[in-house]
């Protein structure tokens, strides 16, 4: 029998710094398990550095080494969903270029699916040190909030580093929306999943790309793909006023009938109509997210466009 195979996934924008020390680390972590045949699918996502020109070499040393290029930056999503559609292994395992997430558990988790059953392990960082603690406290607001109103579990500080079976894989790929929250996907899909705990370390090179902004651009992305209790929410806030207006109107009428009418009370009304237009405003809004939503799925644009790729990828 010919070994198994791992395909390693990983979404590259801008790190042609990152990207020699990734291959050197993970190579390294492949040859501590020779029972186990590697692909590597390095998926550049627009990136504007010279990272495509890494990715060639990469190749042409090594046909193991696999890339696709995109013809602009589409989003980790993107090239997440681009490398899992051309992986071919019995195992895929999706990590960063930025060894952020240590390429020295493979080892471990590898373990876990062969020999304890698990369909898929996953990884989350127990500790947030190093990031600022505004956006520590807001990421803690988002899990509580999103696993309230949705289905869907998300764990608190999971990252996307995850090795799986060919089965849960193909379960992702029978997902096609257009909006990939791929956190949410991971769940929603099922199958055991066990979760390995580990320190949050710094990039080796390069920077990030998240700012505050586009996290949180994101994590509203994440609530509108994975929970449609917000629409709910807007249509309960419409009654709750409703019946605080009823008995306001009630008081009024009571009070005039009591005490006569005195002209009184302007700046309560004024306050009264501007926080009633803005709740309107707050849920004209809230469908306003789905109704984008739906408009970019309606389009059925492709996730991402390849403009190049090595010769060894099939699809
Ligand atoms: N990435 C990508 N497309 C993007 C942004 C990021 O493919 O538009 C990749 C990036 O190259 C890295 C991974 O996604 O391999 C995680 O990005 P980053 O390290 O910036 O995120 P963080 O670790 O800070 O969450
Ligand atoms: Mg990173």
């Amino acid at each position: 029998m010919s070994n198994p195979i791992i395909s390693i996934i990983v979404p590259c924008y801008n790190e042609e710094e990152a990207l020699p020390l990734f291959k050197a680390e993970i190579t390294t972590v492949a040859a501590t398990i020779p029972q186990v045949s590697f692909e590597y699918i390095f998926v550049d996502d627009g990136s504007k550095d010279g990272t495509l020109a890494v990715l060639r070499q990469f190749s042409e040393e090594n046909p193991q080494f696999k890339y696709l290029s995109f013809s602009r930056n589409f989003g980790k999503e993107a090239a997440l969903l681009a490398g899992l559609e051309a992986s071919t292994g019995d195992y895929v395992a999706v990590m960063d270029a930025d060894l952020q997430d240590p390429p020295s558990l493979l080892p471990e988790m590898y373990n876990a699916i062969i020999n304890e059953g698990y369909d898929c392990v996953a990884t989350r960082r127990v500790t947030r040190k190093g990031e600022p603690p505004i956006r520590s406290f807001f990421a803690n607001r988002f899990y509580k909030f999103i696993n309230r109103i949705s289905d869907t579990k998300m764990v608190d500080g999971a990252r996307d580093f995850r090795l799986m079976t060919r089965q849960m894989v193909d379960g992702i790929l029978t997902l096609t929306e257009y909006n990939r929250f791929t956190k949410g996907l991971f769940s929603w899909v099922g199958f055991n999943t066990k979760w390995l705990e580990f320190e949050s370390l710094p990039r080796v090179a390069g920077t990030t790309k998240w700012s505050f902004w586009s996290l949180l651009l994101y994590s509203m992305d994440g609530i509108a793909a994975f929970s449609v209790k917000p629409l709910a929410l807007a249509s309960i806030m419409g009654v709750l006023f409703c019946l605080v207006a009823f008995f306001s109107i009630l008081f009024i009428i009571l009070r005039w009938i009591i005490l006569g009418d005195p002209v009184a009370g302007w700046a309560s009304t004024v306050t009264i109509v501007l926080f009633v237009g803005g709740i309107q405003l707050l849920c004209t809004g809230i469908m306003g997210m789905y109704l984008s939503k739906t408009y970019l799925e309606v389009k059925g644009r492709p996730v991402y466009i390849v403009k190049e790729k090595s010769k060894d990828i099939v699809n």
